[in-house]
């Protein structure tokens, strides 16, 4: 805290780190932010965790890339060999023309299906939009994808398939109006720390409470049911609990009837889900689930939120749909209190998919195969036609770069030579690239692989808006000239449009957003110069004046005769069962101090300073069983590969589990994680994986 002598200006902005979307004021002195305070923003009134808090000097950090960046001709072959203090050992400095030249020539002269695109859910929504556009303008078809493909797709896919819209029908401070909640499959003290602080007030509410995670958690201590079941048993759990509900006749059959389709094919697939029958496949006795379902069924207004737990298996589309029945046959959509609520993770994931970064849909969520949607946004953009088809996921995009069908890709803000599954098979892709662009503020993973680095902004040096789990778009100020000669993505990714011969002449991101807003409903009644006076404008907006629609659905859904879908989801097993040679189950997440693949937060001194070095979590029995005491180093091993990381004492994990953090390269997690997708929203298992455990050095 501290008065106006401890800066020159403060400029209010938006926390670069989780969906949770808190405003923030930066207070700047001598060119450099000195601190910063929680504002009272529509999803934080005020407060911040230590992310947000104390995570911000990367921004200053040395290694930001202040120059444009080409490989020599004589620089080793691609890998993780570049230092990024020292990036000169493989690059050339080079001035803007140069390697914007460069790296469009390289992309053009490749073209069309051979060039393919990542963009960023880090950047802003009018960054999203430009990015997908320049993918599908310039190389005709829709390639071009992002992070959320690593984090909620199925949530995405099934949300669309059962109530028709992807994002959130309530906003998490909606829970101040409900009586009962799920936390499933996340850890929101960790991950999204400032909605977990609205969750315990609720229980000191007297709301009751019910937290569903194979893995335990800080909230066990408010919940009043924590059913702590087996990794990959969701479907069995949440069918066992839908089964006591109709059993005992405590669905809203009201509620079913005037708002939903294909009630009766899940009751009877329900029937045969009884919890004496789960309780085994769950852990978890059948009186638990029982309980936990009569709870949340007498509520007046639950709210369902969940995360990567659930999402990220190969059955992660079912898990959602369960989630999805839950909340229909409860009537606990559409009402003060009661919601569907996947907490997103990236600070701008709802934007970045909102605004069309990805292969199968054009912004706001309009399908590519339509060619009346393709027609509006070529006439808006005053260009020719593109693909009609659906265009390839990330893992997809990496799969054809192997088969040789991708030779050239341009890579903005993302870091999948850490991120995606199965990283040494991303990695081998990356370097097999002909092409590769890299946009970023470091030299990061993927930066060391790329032939051409354009150093980009962090987000307190540029304007944007970007937009929360709560569906609330908020505007973003730049605080601080970027870096040396570093440059807003936006400004980057304009000039290499141009080179691409798109005619594009945006001076300013407003101009972009006013173009979003002519082909996105979502944007109707919100306008830049809104968010400019108000800070924040949820979707949708009924009028100028409507601060937005906190919750949404309450007189039906965007399907046919406006009604929800009931879709039954069969248990499906995870894809690699642990057996003799790999006994132990590894899951994968992340901690409160570090935010996904650590190129920001290992670089802010006070998060690196909390939690320094790469570590992983085991039950202190299963140590004991391996003769290993807690700070001592140990061996995880999977059919991918192997790493060595410090072991730590943790009674939340069960015995037979290992949870490794995804933010260190020295033991990168995604060495050994498992790329099987989810069939729908294809999804990576990266929270499943056979694992084998030893002592290091044995
Ligand atoms: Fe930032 Fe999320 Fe923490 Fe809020 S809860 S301060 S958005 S990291």
């Amino acid at each position: 805290q501290g008065d106006s002598a401890d800066f020159d200006s403060e400029v209010a902005s938006v926390c670069p780190f989780c969906g949770v979307g808190c405003q923030i004021s930066l207070k700047i002195k001598d060119g450099k932010v000195k601190y910063v305070e929680g504002l009272d923003g529509p999803a934080n009134e005020g407060r911040l965790c230590v992310k947000g808090r104390f995570g911000f000097d990367y921004i200053h950090h040395a290694h930001r890339l202040t120059k444009p960046l080409i490989r020599r001709a004589d620089a080793p072959t691609k890998g993780l060999n570049v230092d990024p203090a020292n990036p000169l050992t493989h690059f050339r400095e080079a001035t803007w023309d140069e390697a914007l030249d460069f790296a469009a020539k390289g992309l053009s002269d490749l073209g069309g299906t051979k060039v393919a695109g990542f963009g960023s859910a880090k950047c802003t929504n009018e960054e999203a939009y430009l990015f997908q556009k320049l993918i599908r303008q310039g190389f005709g078809h829709n390639n071009v994808d992002h992070c959320t493909r690593l984090c909620h797709a199925s949530s995405v896919a099934a949300l669309m398939e059962n109530v028709g819209s992807g994002a959130v029908t309530a906003t998490f401070n909606e829970i101040n109006n409900s009586d009962v909640a799920i936390v499933i499959g996340c850890n929101p003290t960790e991950n999204h720390p400032v909605a977990a602080t609205y969750f315990k007030q609720f229980t000191k509410r007297g709301g009751k409470l019910i937290v569903l995670d194979p893995r335990g958690q800080a909230l066990k201590r408010h919940a009043t049911h924590m059913l702590q079941f087996r990794p990959g048993a969701d479907v069995s759990l949440l069918n066992a609990m839908m089964h006591v509900i109709v059993d005992e006749g405590l669905q809203d059959d009201a509620y079913i009837a005037r708002y939903t389709e294909n009630w009766q094919a899940e009751k009877d697939h329900l029937a045969d889900f009884t919890p004496e029958k789960m309780a085994d496949i769950c852990g978890i006795a059948a009186d638990d689930i029982r309980a936990a379902a009569r709870t949340f069924a007498a509520g007046k207004a639950g709210m369902i939120f969940w995360g990567m737990g659930v999402s990220q298996h190969i059955h992660g589309t079912d898990n959602s749909r369960c989630l999805i029945s839950l909340a229909l046959m409860t009537g606990n959509v559409g009402k003060p209190g009661a919601g569907l609520h996947p907490l997103r993770g990236q600070n701008n994931v709802q934007g970045a998919s909102d605004a069309g970064l990805i292969p199968m849909f054009m912004p706001d969520y309009q399908s590519v195969t339509d060619d009346g949607v393709r027609s509006a946004f070529t006439e808006v953009w005053k260009s020719g036609d593109f693909s009609a088809e659906k265009g390839l996921t990330v893992t997809e995009i990496l799969d054809a770069v192997h088969a040789g069908q991708i030779n050239g890709m341009y890579i903005l803000g993302e870091n999948p030579a850490m991120s995606d599954p199965d990283v040494t098979h991303a990695r081998q892709a990356l370097a097999k690239l002909d092409h590769l662009v890299v946009q970023d503020i470091f030299l990061t993973e993927t930066a060391s692989y790329a032939d051409v680095i354009l150093p980009a902004s962090a987000f307190a040096e540029k304007d944007g808006t970007v937009t929360n789990t709560n569906r609330q778009v908020q505007m973003g100020r730049a605080a601080l000239d970027p870096p040396g000669d570093a440059r807003a993505d936006w400004w980057i990714e304009v000039e290499l449009a141009k080179r691409l011969g798109l005619g594009w002449n945006y001076t300013h991101p407003r101009e972009v957003f006013a173009e979003m807003a002519l082909n996105m409903k979502s944007l109707d009644n919100i306008t830049w110069e809104r968010l400019e006076s108000e800070g924040a404008v949820t979707y949708p907006s009924l009028s100028p004046e409507d601060p937005g629609q906190a919750i949404v659905f309450g007189d039906g859904f965007p399907r046919t005769d406006k009604r929800a879908l009931f879709t039954p989801a069969n248990v499906i097993a995870p894809d690699e069962a642990p057996d003799a040679d790999y006994p132990m189950i590894l899951t994968t997440g992340r901690q409160l101090e570090h935010w996904h693949t650590g190129s920001m937060t290992r670089r802010a001194t006070v998060l690196d300073t909390l939690e320094p070095e790469a570590n992983c979590s085991l039950h202190p029995r299963t140590l004991r069983e391996l003769g290993v005491e807690p700070g001592e180093m140990i061996r995880l091993t999977t059919r991918r590969g192997s790493v060595e990381i410090m072991a730590r004492a943790d009674r939340s994990v069960a015995t037979d589990m290992v949870f490794l953090p995804f933010a260190y390269v020295e033991a990168a997690a995604n060495i050994l994680t498992n790329p099987a997708l989810d069939p729908y929203g294809k999804i990576p298992e990266f929270k499943f994986a056979a694992v084998k455990v030893e002592k290091a050095g044995a």
